[in-house]
């Protein structure tokens, strides 16, 4: 038995696994469970790539081992295990060049709680928080001898033979009774109950047993284990089972006695990681149901899917679904987020919501990445220039097969933007970058039919010298579709996008000129100019007398009276100025703690040839100034504005009534 000291640096990581990740001591599992994976994948390989190894029979297995008796936790695979020198060099110092920067980059002993050490792979050593003592068993592939390591973590560790090891039987079950035989430990014993037989087609493995510490002691329930595996290790590729005794009841709920349960926990179905060919339409949707779930959309078909691979500089692999219908917590601030980062099939995070940009937020799925560190910390994602590699291409991707939907499958494409299009205009609105794309994508309702439309679209069907995109906004479809704004419009045959959605004038009054036509809202002043007057209000006398009284009358409560150029059918409406926000902007911007908006006024347009007007224009004293602010009141009432006192209006309304 040679006794051997860990390098310093081992020393000084070990104290820092333990003291500063004791709050998320739960990850070992995925850690260690991860290299069984990474084991058998190298094994596999060798079996493919080396003659030496092709006689070796694979049955990938991972095992996890509960003994409650002995108080231990084991986590075994069939991968290509560990010699003597490679344990040595692999757990006796720290071979990873990741850890070693991590200890680089501690300055000093203050740092020692910092966060820093969730930016590095801590791997193996992670076991140290839930055990007082590790003792790992493996033979390489190929080697006829078997080892033993063993450590308290605290500053040395023993290697020694393992004679009769074998980590886990040719046939499932032969390890049977493997776990009491575990309970010796370092003890020197075997630890697997069936012998693998030396020569170099023994069979390769490791075991690495967890003599559980107080902090540990929780890992001993079935449950508990079931549950980290699950949430960590679901989609590793190989079967993870979980083998343990269990109590057994009779009739009368009386322990009779205890069981083996030998169950697998995990799907071991990194659907993501299978060709598309292999994989049929069925395979994705019950996928998807079990993904989402608990993700705020319902248990239904997803409405289509993306599945990614690339290779290259980058590796990575994404599986995006696009949910039938938004989820309920869309709009909420505490939004959850639906993509679930992966390190080569290892569960990494779901609470990470720059994975995508915020206006991706409905989209669920995988990003499974073949180049970042386990133990990626949340800071080190949002600078990692990988992930933004990533994070750019997935993007681009949903852009380009949204974009072929659109064109490909109309109503499909109608059916996501019923439920998407808003988060795509917030995506113009903050994604500069993808802004094209996303003008391509958007959807709008139009005076043209009760449909979509696309802008493209509109463009086509603008008149050969119309030089801007009308839009009206602020408040619901219906009420914009009978404004008295757009009486002009209509006359001319002149197409206005309906725009209802709180956030489209943001939005809007951030893009440029689309193909040529300036973005003109119908409810600004001077938004009809250069259309073609040759019907509507003849500018008469009586016309600028109304519109004399009305300024004279109404003072400060409007920014200016003048003769409108658009009514058709109704007497008044108001407009806004230049670049001031729409009043219902206004009341958006106000509920948002935008206190100190200044008063806003509006520009009253009366409509000369209305009779109302007519009226106005002979008035008289309280006729006059009754006329006046009805004409107004009204105009804001249609706009959706809140009167400021309604009962004035309705007493002056009785009055020109009678
Ligand atoms: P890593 O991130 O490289 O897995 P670890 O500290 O977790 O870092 O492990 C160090 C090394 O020990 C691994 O790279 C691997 O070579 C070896 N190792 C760990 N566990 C196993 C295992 N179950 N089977 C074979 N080799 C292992």
């Amino acid at each position: 038995m040679a006794k051997h000291q860990f390098k310093t640096e081992v020393s000084r990581l070990l104290d820092l696994i333990i003291h500063s990740l004791y709050s998320n001591k739960e990850i070992f599992l995925r850690e260690l469970v991860s290299n069984s994976s990474d084991a058998i994948d190298k094994l596999s390989y060798l079996r493919v790539s080396e003659e030496a190894y092709k006689a070796l029979a694979l049955e990938p297995r991972i095992e996890v081992r509960l003994d409650a008796v002995a108080k231990t936790l084991s986590i075994v695979d069939n991968g290509v295990g560990m010699d003597a020198k490679e344990l040595e060099e692999n757990l006796g110092t720290i071979a990873r060049s990741g850890t070693r920067r991590f200890l680089e980059a501690l300055p000093s002993e203050a740092k020692k709680d910092s966060n820093l050490i969730g930016q590095f792979g801590v791997g193996f050593y992670s076991a140290f928080m839930v055990a007082d003592r590790v003792v790992v068993t493996s033979r390489r592939a190929g080697k006829p001898d078997a080892f033993r390591w063993t450590s308290d973590g605290k500053g040395d560790y023993v290697i020694e033979a393992a004679e009769g090891f074998t980590a886990i039987g040719a046939a499932p079950g032969a390890s049977e009774g493997a776990s009491e035989g575990a309970a010796e430990g370092a003890a020197g014993g075997a630890a697997g109950g069936a012998a693998g037989g030396a020569g170099p087609t023994a069979i390769p493995g490791t075991e690495v047993l967890l003599h559980l510490n107080a902090e540990g002691l929780e890992l001993l329930s079935r449950y508990r284990v079931q549950e980290i595996l699950k949430k960590y290790s679901n989609h590793v590729a190989y079967p993870i089972r979980l083998v343990s005794q269990e109590k057994e009841y009779d009739e009368e709920y009386k322990e009779k006695g205890t069981k083996r349960v030998d169950e697998q926990v995990n799907s071991a179905s990194a659907l993501w990681r299978r060709s598309k060919s292999e994989i049929k339409d069925e395979d994705y949707k019950e996928f998807y149901k079990g993904f989402s779930e608990g993700m705020g959309t319902m248990d239904e078909d997803p409405l289509f899917w993306i599945h990614t691979k690339a290779e290259g500089t980058v590796e990575y692999t994404t599986l995006f679904f696009i949910p039938k219908k938004a989820p309920f917590d869309l709009y909420r601030a505490d939004y959850k987020s639906g993509v679930k980062l992966y390190v080569r099939r290892v569960f990494i995070t779901d609470d990470e919501k720059e994975l995508l940009p915020v206006w991706l937020r409905f989209v669920r799925g995988v990003i499974d990445s073949e180049d970042l560190p386990l133990n990626v910390s949340r800071e080190i994602l949002q600078q990692n220039r990988v992930m933004a590699m990533i994070r750019q291409s997935s993007v681009k991707k949903i852009l380009s097969e949204l974009a072929e939907l659109a064109t490909g499958d109309t109503a499909k494409y109608e059916e996501f933007i019923g439920q998407f299009n808003r988060p795509l205009k917030e995506g113009l609105y903050s994604d500069y970058q993808n802004r094209e794309a996303l003008l391509a994508l958007v959807r709008f309702k139009s005076t043209f039919g009760a449909g979509w439309t696309s802008l493209a679209d509109y463009k086509a069907r603008a008149k050969d010298d119309q030089k801007a995109l009308y839009y009206i906004a602020g408040g619901e479809d219906e009420r914009l579709r009978k404004s008295p704004l757009l009486d002009i419009y209509r006359k001319q045959g002149l197409e206005v996008l309906i725009c209802p959605d709180e956030i489209d004038e943001i939005v809007i009054q951030s893009l440029q000129p689309f193909q040529g036509l300036e973005w003109k809202a119908v409810n600004r002043s001077g938004s009809e100019e250069g259309l073609a007057k040759d019907d509507g209000a003849p500018a008469g006398e009586d016309a600028s007398k109304a519109v004399d009284a009305a300024r004279a009358i109404l003072g400060e409560a409007v920014k200016d009276v003048r003769l409108s150029k658009r009514l058709a059918d109704s007497p008044s409406c108001v407009v806004l100025d230049g670049d001031d926000p729409s009043l219902r902007l206004r009341e958006l911007l106000k509920g948002m703690g935008g206190a100190d908006l200044p008063e806003l006024k509006p520009i009253l347009e009366l409509n000369g040839a209305h009779a109302l007007v007519k009226r106005l224009a002979a008035a008289q004293g309280e006729e006059a100034e009754d006329l006046a602010r009805v004409l107004l009141d009204q105009a804001l009432l249609v706009e959706g504005a809140p009167l400021a006192d309604p009962v004035d209006f309705a007493m002056r309304l009785n009055r020109l009534l009678k």
